[in-house]
């Protein structure tokens, strides 16, 4: 009688873990830039091969510093030609936490990316602060919340946080010093860490919100996700993730959350669990400081 019975709570403890479908969209931040980088062309086609392979439209935030030059907005075009969306990441990609970097200064800088980005056939009024800082004093950020409403924006920001960008330097590096060899030695370190990243803030959600949200990662249109991606997405679908659009995730209610919390950013998720005074917040919430020590002892 026992048996069955405990077999039966044991079924139901397991079904909704396995039927509970994790929701998650794709951005990627700055734009390739053709100025710096002489594979910027492939790199990029690499990266929407990736996308379109695997049926997944993403949004990137273009940063104008990056991609304000014929090839540039080329590259940014076909983003648009294949049915992803641009979104607006600043001109010269400020930190708004920075004391130096003023309201006024911030705000035209957004608006002089608006200009380059009206150069495209269509563009979407959604914002993504560089280095997810959203003002170290509660003037800049009202302030630049106030502009973005009066704007008409939507939400840009990210639930899941991670460090590709860090990933990339060190695989960008380790190729200098071993030129002509392949570089697959990263590949697993690097899923381990976007695994773990994600599960990370999907707990960290369950416990802010009391409920599964859909989900933001942000990544950079850099070298290590033109060489990864096709692997990192058949990872996180193993993991239990489905891919949804930017538009469908911003559609949940916790994008239209504005913590008052300062300094203002990181992660939309962070952000609620620091206002909460939920334990165990790293700040910051990410760094190289925590990526360095792994690749390190891996000899990368
Ligand atoms: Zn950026």
């Amino acid at each position: 009688m026992l048996k069955p019975l405990i077999a039966a709570l044991a079924l139901c403890l397991y079904l909704p873990l396995a039927a509970m479908a994790q929701r998650l969209a794709l951005s990627f931040d700055d734009g390739y830039d053709p100025d710096k980088l002489p594979n910027a062309r492939a790199l990029n086609n690499q990266l929407l091969k990736a996308l379109k392979d695997n049926e997944i439209k993403s949004i990137l935030f273009a940063a104008g510093s990056r991609v304000d030059s014929q090839e540039g907005m080329n590259l940014v075009g076909k983003w648009l030609e294949q049915g992803h969306q641009v979104g607006n990441h600043s001109y010269s990609h400020l930190n708004l936490d920075e004391k130096q970097v003023s309201l006024d200064r911030y705000l035209s800088d957004m608006e002089r990316n608006e200009d380059v980005l009206s150069r495209l056939p269509s563009w979407s009024r959604r914002y993504r602060f560089p280095y997810l800082k959203e003002g170290n004093t509660e003037a800049k950020r009202d302030g630049v919340r106030q502009w973005l409403s009066a704007h008409g924006y939507g939400s840009g920001a990210v639930s899941i946080d991670a460090s590709d960008w860090y990933y990339d330097q060190r695989l960008r590096a380790w190729m200098v010093r071993h030129p002509g060899e392949s570089p697959q030695a990263f590949k697993q370190p690097y899923i381990r860490h976007l695994l773990d990243r994600a599960a990370y803030y999907a707990q960290l959600a369950r416990q802010a919100m009391g409920r599964e949200i859909d989900h933001v990662l942000l990544l950079h249109t850099n070298t290590i996700n033109a060489m990864f991606l096709d692997d990192v997405i058949s990872a996180l679908r193993d993991a239990g993730w489905t891919f949804i659009p930017p538009e469908q995730a911003y559609a949940d209610a916790v994008y239209q959350e504005a913590p008052d919390t300062l300094p203002a950013g990181e992660s939309i998720v962070w952000s609620l669990a620091k206002k909460q005074g939920l334990p165990g917040l790293r700040h910051p919430a990410e760094s190289e400081q925590y990526e360095k020590p792994r690749l390190d002892a891996l000899g990368l």
